[in-house]
């Protein structure tokens, strides 16, 4: 059973709804790459655990206020042209496209259950509106915040 994804630093909680519907979703593919064309890569599944991340980490490596990510099960994530180049800092997994580096994917650990992908490298990110804000204690004064969802000083506690 699919329970206790990690997803950016904080534990996924799932139902067993949650599982159904992810399984009988599943069959989709998703693509997206990075700015040049040079690097691409296809999801086999749909992205959760959709938050924005405030943290002065994803801040740098993106040089962006902050970033978007979603979760999927580590083997739903294929490279289909080009290579990743993996960066440690702080424990933590970055990989930036080799070509040009662009920021792609985060993982807590290499053998993580699941990786992050940056939304805004998709094809088309806009179905995959933030759910939660996360690392707000790092955020930038004149960042505003969508209040309308759940936000957290740093990740939301494990369940
Ligand atoms: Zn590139
Ligand atoms: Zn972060």
């Amino acid at each position: 059973m699919r329970c206790g994804y990690s997803s950016h630093g904080y534990n996924y909680s799932c139902s067993w709804q949650f599982v159904v519907r992810l399984r009988s979703t599943n069959y989709m593919e998703i693509t997206g790459g990075c700015v040049c064309g040079g690097t691409r890569y296809l999801l086999k599944s749909r992205l959760f655990a959709l938050v924005d991340c405030h943290c002065i980490d994803c801040r740098r490596s993106a040089g962006a206020p902050y970033v978007q990510w979603g979760s999927v099960p580590r083997p739903d994530v294929v490279i289909t042209k080009g290579e990743a180049r993996k960066v440690s800092h702080a424990n933590r997994i970055r990989s930036f496209a080799a070509c040009c580096g662009t920021h792609l994917f985060f993982e807590d650990a290499k053998d993580s259950e699941t990786i992050d992908v940056t939304i805004a490298s998709l094809d088309d990110p806009t179905p995959f509106a933030p759910q939660k804000a996360i690392f707000l204690e790092d955020k930038l004064p004149w960042v505003v915040i969508d209040e309308s969802i759940p936000s957290f000083q740093t990740i939301p506690k494990k369940q």
